[in-house]
C-alpha cells in the first residue's frame, strides 16, 4: 500500500476511508458510494480540501473551533508539555501544573461560585460524570432516591449511554436504548410547536411542564435539571425571553439542581464567556468542552458549585473518572486557547462582529421566500425553510428533505452549514470578520436560490 497522505489523489483516499473508517452519525454505505470530503487544511475560518477548494467553515468544525483554525501557539504549547510530562494521572493523590493551571483559570471564568472543575475527555463524558456527581450529592445528603434527572425533548448531550439518555432524541435512543432515571418534558421551540401562541406565552408554558414533572415524580425523587442554554444540536433553537427566567424560578423553589450544559454556548459563543451569563442563568454545574480548547485536542469537563464539591469531597472517594481527565497536553492546550481568547479579545469582537453586522444580513435572510425565521445569539444561528411563512408550515413529505438539499448546495459552493431537519444553522469560528461575513452571506444566499 502507498503511503497514505494528502498527496495520495482523491479517490484512492476515499476508498480507503470507506474500507477502514466508520464514520459517526453517518450512513456508512451511502457515504462509501459518494466519496467523504477530505479535508485537509485549516486557517483562521477557511478550510482547504484534497482537490483545493477554499471552504468557509460556518460551523467551526463541530461548533468548537473558536479561535479558528491554524493558531501554531497551540502545537508549541503541545509539543513542549508533551517533553516536559505527555502524561500523568490525577486520581490517586497526584496532580500536576497544567491541570492546576487549568482548573484555577476555569475558577476564575465561570460565574458565581462555580470554583472547581472535574475534568473529562469530552462533553458527553461530563455529562456522565453529572448524572453520578447530582445523584452522589443527594446520597450523601440522604436522599438517595433522589436520583432523576429531567432533560428535554430534542436537547443535545452527547451520544455516550449517559449523554445520550439525557439528550432527547429518540433517533439515538433507538440505537442502543436509553438508561433509567432521565425524564423529558417539552423543549421551547415556538417556530415548531408554538401554534397560536406568542412566543412568550409559549415560553413560560414549556417552563412550567418543569413545575408540573416535578410534582408529578414527586420533588423527593427529582435530583436535577439540564439543559442547553441554546438547544444547539436540536436546531438552534434560541428560546423565548420568559423561558429560563421561569426555569430558574423552579428549580430554585424546589431546590432541584441546575446544570447548564454549556458545550456549545461556553466560551464566547453568545457574546459572554457562557451562554448563562447571556441568560441570566445560575447553574450549580456547568458542563464545557468544544471552546474550551478549541477543539486543538479533546477535553472537556463540569464546572461545580461550592457546596457540591464540598459535600461530595467531604463524603470519601467519589467513585468516578477518566485516564484522561486532566490530560496535561489537553489542559495546557486549553489555557493557550483561554489566553488567545482574552488577550485577543475574541469575545468583544464576537459582540461587535454579531450585531449589528452579522444580525442585519443573518435577519435579512427573511426576504428569502423560502426562509420563515432567522434567529441569531453572538455567533449561533438559524433559520427556519417553509414553504408558507405565514402558518410556519413544513414542507409536504419527509422532514428534512429541504433542509438536506439546502445543506448539499452550501457544500457544492464551499460553504458548511448544516442541517436539522428543515432549519439551517450556523456557528462560524469567533474570529470571522465582516468580510468574511460578507461571502458566508454570500453563499448562504446562492445555496438557498439553488434549493428553492
Ligand atoms: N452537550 C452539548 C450541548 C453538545 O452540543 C455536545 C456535542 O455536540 C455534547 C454535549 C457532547 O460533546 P462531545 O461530542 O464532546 O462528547
Amino acid at each position: 500500500m502507498n503511503k497514505i497522505t494528502n498527496h495520495l489523489p482523491t479517490a484512492e483516499l476515499q476508498a480507503l476511508d470507506a474500507a477502514h473508517h466508520m464514520h459517526p452519525f453517518t450512513a456508512g454505505a451511502a457515504l462509501a458510494k459518494k466519496g467523504a470530503r477530505v479535508m485537509t487544511q485549516g486557517k483562521g475560518v477557511w478550510l482547504t480540501d484534497s482537490e483545493g477548494h477554499k471552504i468557509i467553515d460556518g460551523m467551526a468544525g463541530l461548533w468548537c473551533v473558536n479561535i479558528g483554525y491554524g493558531r501554531s501557539e497551540l502545537g508549541v504549547v503541545a509539543a513542549r508539555q508533551m517533553e516536559e510530562l505527555a502524561y500523568y494521572n490525577t486520581f490517586f493523590q497526584t496532580t500536576h501544573v497544567p491541570a492546576i493551571a487549568l482548573a484555577a483559570k476555569l475558577a476564575e471564568l465561570a460565574p458565581g461560585d462555580l470554583n472547581h472543575v472535574f475534568f473529562a475527555g469530552s462533553g458527553s463524558e461530563a455529562n456522565d460524570t453529572n448524572i453520578r456527581l447530582v445523584r452522589r450529592y443527594w446520597q450523601i445528603k440522604e436522599q438517595p432516591q433522589k436520583r432523576i434527572i429531567i432533560a428535554r425533548k430534542n436537547g443535545y448531550h452527547g451520544s455516550t449511554m449517559g449523554g445520550g439518555s439525557l439528550g432527547g432524541m429518540t433517533y439515538i435512543h433507538a440505537h442502543g436504548g436509553k438508561i433509567d432515571g432521565i425524564e423529558h418534558i417539552g423543549q421551547p421551540h415556538w417556530w415548531a410547536e408554538g401554534g397560536e401562541m406568542t412566543p412568550e406565552a409559549f415560553g413560560l408554558m414549556r417552563a412550567q411542564e418543569l413545575e408540573a414533572k416535578i410534582l408529578e415524580l414527586g420533588v423527593e425523587n427529582v435530583a436535577a435539571f439540564i439543559g442547553e442554554p441554546i438547544q444547539g444540536a436540536g436546531g438552534v433553537i434560541v428560546p423565548p425571553s420568559t423561558y429560563w427566567p421561569e426555569i430558574q424560578r423552579i428549580v430554585d423553589k424546589y431546590g432541584i439542581l441546575l446544570i447548564a450544559d454549556e458545550v456549545i454556548t461556553g466560551f464566547g459563543r453568545t457574546g459572554n464567556w457562557f451562554g448563562s451569563q447571556t441568560f441570566g442563568i445560575k447553574p450549580h454545574i456547568m458542563t464545557i468542552a468544544k471552546g474550551l480548547s478549541s477543539g486543538y485536542a479533546p477535553i472537556g469537563g463540569s464546572i461545580v458549585c461550592d457546596e457540591i464539591a464540598k459535600t461530595v469531597g467531604e463524603a470519601g472517594d467519589f467513585n468516578h473518572g477518566y485516564t484522561y481527565s486532566g490530560h496535561p497536553v489537553a489542559a495546557a492546550v486549553a489555557l493557550e486557547n483561554l489566553r488567545i481568547l482574552e488577550e485577543e479579545k475574541i469575545i468583544d469582537h464576537v459582540r461587535d462582529v454579531a450585531h449589528p453586522y452579522l444580525a442585519e444580513r443573518w435577519n435579512a435572510l427573511t426576504d428569502h421566500p423560502m426562509v420563515g425565521e432567522a434567529k441569531l445569539v453572538g455567533l449561533m444561528g438559524s433559520i427556519a425553510l417553509t414553504p408558507d411563512k405565514a402558518t410556519r408550515a413544513k414542507f409536504a413529505g419527509e422532514e428534512g428533505k429541504v433542509g438536506f438539499r439546502c445543506r448539499e448546495r452550501c457544500f457544492a459552493n464551499d460553504l458548511i452549514m448544516r442541517h436539522v431537519g428543515d432549519r439551517m444553522i450556523i456557528a462560524p469560528p469567533l474570529v470571522i470578520t465582516p468580510a468574511e461575513i460578507d461571502v458566508l452571506m454570500e453563499r448562504a444566499w446562492k445555496s438557498l436560490d439553488e434549493c428553492y
